[in-house]
């Protein structure tokens, strides 16, 4: 997979800014060397050689600094100390030979990355060596009186540096510039320091001593460079530490708070997508009774490493956002796209084995998932988080193992002249959440088509009433068919079958002891029915089906062969059709057939998964 962010922006505005730089840098080098005289003496020969040799052993021996890593030569306490004592020509040749033998020594970082580099070298000397010259600074020995020259070099070498840096990445993620800046002079200042109080220690050091004065600044150097390492990588632990879940090595609820906030104004400024994924396992609670809160501990690392690999994959970032609760924050997906994946995860995770599962209702591992995305009026962090959450509430509703995009599941349960009926139906329904949870959402699903399909037939209120309970209630009848025939796993016996087929009669029974049902009785009794007579209880043929009863057979098929199964391969929504058309004419009525595979095909060719919450 790749990573969505689109990156052209920031390649462009790097190499602008690296070509900026290189121009500036070679034109102020051309314009300074021009004025260097090589009329030294041997010994300042001698000791221009030992400084050539010092900037390049400090080269390889840097200052790592927080948070980026980025790495802080010493060789510039040489260069200055080759401006204050030979002045800004001389230290600019000197800037000029190492660059050369950096970039023979390290062929693999590419000629523009060490032109840009020298560039940046070069605007800071020359800056620096303009402010001593103008603030009265004589080169050669460490004078007291010119000290406001040498620190005021010192603080153009410095400020120069971080605002270059800061233009650097500034460019490439186009975060705060101010902050950025900020934030820079804060990790960086005590570094600096450092190397600029070296520079005037060894300006000193070697205009007394010569090479051995020099040769002492190389041995704290080089101890110093070793123990700023030793802390970056202690700093780095912490913070990895800092920024991890322990349990399940995701990252942890505060990176999570503070990456979301930083997406958000990036698709802001960009205005590209941003979708965030609320994951919450399914009857967690359930496992931990079952088996302890140490294997309860186990499910979960075993979840967080699928999120984490799975995550790396497609270029998004998943946090442990509290307790069985987990979110992907996916910059550049799109709601739709974010689903896709989401769903993918979901089946997979599905159809991973791991101990006890099977005592969970979906006997697979699995969780329910709420998906928000980023648009305008979403003003706050805490928004995008509260809509994923209320998506993922629905989804828990609608029976778990299923994602949501916040706003695509329209209540409409709660249309007020069946809402109490509905209600009363979902009662019922609640008993199939411990004895099939399947049968459960395939109902759910079923009502939903229904509904929508009510709309295309036009039926009147009363009729379409009748309708869309039917479709809900339909299956109640499986109520009566015990446990392990239901959820059996292995092919049913002929026996079995039977008890499977008695539920339509089953179901009609149980609905007509209740007056407020007696009329849903046929949807119940009749979904079985063939249209060329070969179904069951009757063997009703044609015309001889009511008609909504023939449009329901077919709308509870395609459910059943679209609908996931774990360790099971699913039809596809082209596939599901193929057979709805094979079936025409025997199994299903082909008028209505092709209606509902037109309203199928309106929903731009789905897949199953999508179907779930988009239909
Ligand atoms: P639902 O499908 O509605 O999400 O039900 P649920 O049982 O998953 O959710 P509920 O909120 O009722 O329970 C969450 C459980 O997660 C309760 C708690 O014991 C468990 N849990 C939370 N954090 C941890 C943890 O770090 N380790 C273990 N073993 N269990 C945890
Ligand atoms: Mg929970
Ligand atoms: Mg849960």
């Amino acid at each position: 997979m790749f990573r969505k962010r689109p990156f052209t922006n920031s390649l462009i505005s790097r190499n602008m800014n690296a070509l900026l730089f290189s121009l500036l840098g070679t034109f102020l080098f051309l314009f300074s060397i021009r004025h260097l005289s090589l009329h030294y003496s041997s010994d300042q020969w001698l000791l221009l050689g030992s400084m050539f040799c010092a900037s390049l052993i400090l080269y390889f021996y840097t200052f790592q600094i927080p948070p980026e890593g980025s790495k802080q030569s010493m060789d510039s306490a040489v260069y200055l100390a080759c401006l204050f004592i030979f002045g800004t020509p001389a230290a600019l040749a000197l800037l000029l030979l190492s660059s050369l033998l950096f970039a023979l020594l390290e062929r693999k970082v590419s000629w523009w990355k060490h032109l840009t580099n020298f560039a940046i070298y070069t605007i800071m000397i020359f800056g620096a060596g303009t402010v001593f010259q103008g603030l009265g600074g004589q080169q050669g020995q460490l004078q007291n009186v010119h000290l406001l020259s040498y620190v005021g070099a010192l603080i153009i070498y410095f400020a120069i540096n971080v605002l270059c840096i800061g233009i650097y990445y500034y460019m490439i993620d186009r975060s705060d510039i101010y902050r950025m800046v900020k934030g820079l002079l804060q990790e960086s200042v005590l570094v600096y320091l450092c190397i600029l109080i070296l520079s005037l220690v060894l300006t000193i050091l070697i205009v007394n001593n010569g090479i051995t004065g020099l040769v002492l600044f190389l041995g704290i150097s080089i101890f110093l460079s070793h123990l700023f390492k030793k802390l970056f990588d202690m700093y780095m632990q912490l913070q990895e530490r800092a920024i991890r879940d322990q349990r399940t090595g995701l990252f942890n609820h505060s990176y999570f708070e503070n990456l979301l906030e930083k997406e958000i104004r990036y698709a802001r400024s960009e205005s590209t997508p941003l979708s965030l994924a609320m994951i919450d396992i399914d009857d967690f609670k359930r496992y931990n009774d079952h088996f302890g809160h140490l294997q309860g501990d186990k499910l979960l690392g075993l979840l967080g490493s699928i999120l984490q690999e799975e995550a790396a994959r497609a270029g998004v970032t998943a946090a442990r956002y509290g307790g069985e609760e987990f979110t992907l924050l996916m910059p550049g997906y799109t709601e739709q796209e974010a689903l896709i994946l989401v769903n993918r995860l979901r089946k997979m995770v599905n159809d991973t084995a791991f101990e006890g599962v099977e005592i969970l209702p979906h006997a697979c591992l699995s969780f329910s998932a709420g998906i928000s995305s980023y648009h305008i009026d979403i003003h706050d962090k805490s928004l995008l988080v509260l809509q994923a959450d209320q998506a993922l509430y629905d989804a828990k509703k609608q029976g778990k193992n299923i994602a949501y995009i916040f706003g695509s599941s329209v209540p409409i349960e709660q249309e007020i002249e069946i809402a109490q009926d509905v209600r009363d139906i979902e009662q019922l329904l609640n008993l199939f959440l411990y004895k099939d949870i399947n049968t459960f959402k395939h109902s759910k699903r079923v009502f939903r088509y229904a509904m929508d399909m009510s709309l295309l037939l036009k039926l009147d209120a009363n009729t379409r009433k009748q309708f869309v309970l039917g479709a809900l209630i339909h299956d109640i009848g499986k109520l009566e068919i015990p446990w392990e025939i239901l959820n059996k796993k292995d092919a049913l016996t002929p026996v079995e079958w039977e008890a499977i087929k008695k539920h339509v009669n089953w179901g009609k029974e149980m609905a007509m002891t209740n007056d407020k049902f007696k009329g849903l009785a046929p949807y119940i009794e009749l979904h079985h029915e063939r249209y060329d007579g070969h179904g069951y209880p009757h063997g009703y043929k044609g015309a001889e089906i009511p008609l909504l009863c023939r449009m329901l057979t077919i709308i509870d098929s395609f459910d059943a062969m679209t609908s996931e199964r774990p360790y099971q391969a699913t039809k596809s929504i082209k596939e599901a059709i193929e057979e709805l058309r094979l079936c025409s004419g025997t199994q299903f009525d082909p008028e209505l057939s092709e209606l509902f595979i037109a309203y199928i095909e309106g929903k731009t060719g789905l897949e199953p998964a999508q179907a779930e919450s988009s239909l």
